[in-house]
């Protein structure tokens, strides 16, 4: 088989992995060194799929020794098998980099013969890429769950970012689908990694220039769908793994039915794709907007309302916190108000200083008024002539589309109960 075919069939195989995004990592190549990173990030475009491109996204071989019941690769799948050698990776690398195709390198793979040797070929792929060919470019690997700590050091210290994946949020579902992974075998190398990344702050390594242990930190992937674990169960999780090993992004991936096995959704069910967006909204409030797990779910609603997005369903259930007066409401309550985002919540804070705000003032800053004037007052005022009605919320909240899923939804059945969160609307 040539490198063409290989590159076919391993480009193929990773496009399931959505742990990629921007590289958070500046680095400029020393001299007669090739290629630099940009902090902004490098994955510029995106494939028919959603998946980005920018990178060199590709497995080492898709010939694995385990048997993950929901993953292409997995042992007992009927599929071309595929691997390259390091040098055969490493100068496709180069060459799709000096054509000006790719900035970087995202490498995964499948477990060849066991974790460790799939790790050793990985590092034996980087190292000629960093080097033999002086490539200061960006790359992204995977630690293989299971790999020697010494493995994934040597792993770190060549690579900018390193992942994880979870795949599944809970053992149990391990368990029944992929029963070769353990919690243990995925979390050690996570928590190994953030106590080397801890290092990169310590004063040798920030004043020596020393190396730095992959230094655009980790992710990690959890694909949903697959298994009857909860929203709910799903962003917990996310939000103990942000705050236990300090991850720089946790990415969700709609589960894409693929295999036929009674523990799993059936090949013709659509991915999940609200529910991939929902958590990425949830994870972002999370992260940017100070918002904890169990506000935005809880035990007794543990799945996303379909129609509306997670920050304005937690508006409208709280409804006894607002109107917020925008000139003297604190920095964090102003992020909590629909329309009003991180950089806006900022400004807010910073002109208010030196003059009262008005709705007017407010518009020309970026909030949106549309959604933000059924929750903020300014020095005690209304928006003028606003008639706050639940018909009028429920438009000014909801998307386009969802307004009309909504209301067919509504209107096809009359015993169609409206949606709680309206129940404690104090309009
Ligand atoms: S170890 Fe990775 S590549 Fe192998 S079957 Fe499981 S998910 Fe697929």
């Amino acid at each position: 088989m040539d490198v063409f075919d290989k590159l076919k069939i391993l480009t193929d195989a990773a496009k399931y992995d959505v742990a990629c995004t921007s590289s958070g990592v500046n680095k400029k190549a020393k001299a007669g060194g090739i290629g630099s990173s940009e902090a902004c990030g490098i994955c510029h475009s995106f494939s028919a799929d959603g998946r980005c491109i920018s990178l060199l996204k590709v497995l080492m071989t898709n010939a694995c020794a385990y048997d993950c019941k929901y993953c292409v690769n997995r042992r007992s799948n009927d599929v071309l098998r595929a691997s390259f050698t390091p040098r055969e990776l490493a100068d496709l690398t180069m060459n799709f980099y000096r054509r000006n195709y790719i900035e970087g390198l995202f490498l995964s793979s499948a477990v060849l013969k066991n974790p460790d040797y799939t790790c050793e070929r990985m590092i034996e792929t980087l190292r000629i890429l960093r080097e033999e060919y002086r490539f200061f470019g960006y790359i992204h690997a995977k630690a293989i769950p299971g790999a020697d700590s010494n493995l994934i050091s040597r792993l770190g210290m060549l690579g900018d970012r390193m992942s994880v994946n979870i795949e599944l949020p809970s053992q149990n579902s391990l368990n029944l689908l992929a029963p070769d992974k353990s919690k243990h075998s995925i979390l050690a190398p996570m928590g190994y990694i953030k106590n080397r990344i801890q290092e990169n702050s310590t004063d040798i390594i920030k004043y020596r220039n020393a190396p730095k242990f992959v230094p655009a930190g980790q992710s990690t992937q959890m694909i949903v769908g697959a298994t009857p674990d909860t929203d709910f169960q799903i962003l917990n999780l996310t939000e103990g793994l942000y705050k236990k090993y300090k991850l720089k992004r946790v990415f969700f991936s709609a589960y894409v039915p693929i295999s036929k096995d009674s523990l799993l959704p059936q090949v013709n069910t659509k991915p999940t794709i609200l529910r991939e967006h929902r958590l990425y909204q949830a994870d972002w409030l999370i992260r940017y907007y100070g918002f904890r797990a169990n506000e935005i779910l809880d035990e007794n609603n543990q799945s996303f309302n379909p129609y509306i997005d997670p920050k304005c369903n937690w508006a409208l259930n709280h409804m006894d916190h607002f109107p917020i007066d925008v000139n003297y409401a604190p920095y964090e309550d102003l992020l909590r108000v629909p329309g009003i985002g991180v950089t806006t919540a900022k400004r807010i804070v910073t002109v208010r200083r030196n003059f009262l705000l008005n709705f007017n003032s407010l518009k020309k800053m970026g909030v949106v008024l549309k959604r933000a004037q059924y929750f903020i007052i300014c020095s005690g005022k209304v928006v003028e002539g606003l008639k706050i009605s639940q018909d009028g919320v429920i438009r000014a909240l909801m998307s386009e589309s969802a307004v009309h899923r909504y209301y067919n939804n509504f209107n096809s059945n009359p015993n169609y109960e409206q949606l709680s969160f309206f129940n404690n609307l104090l309009l």
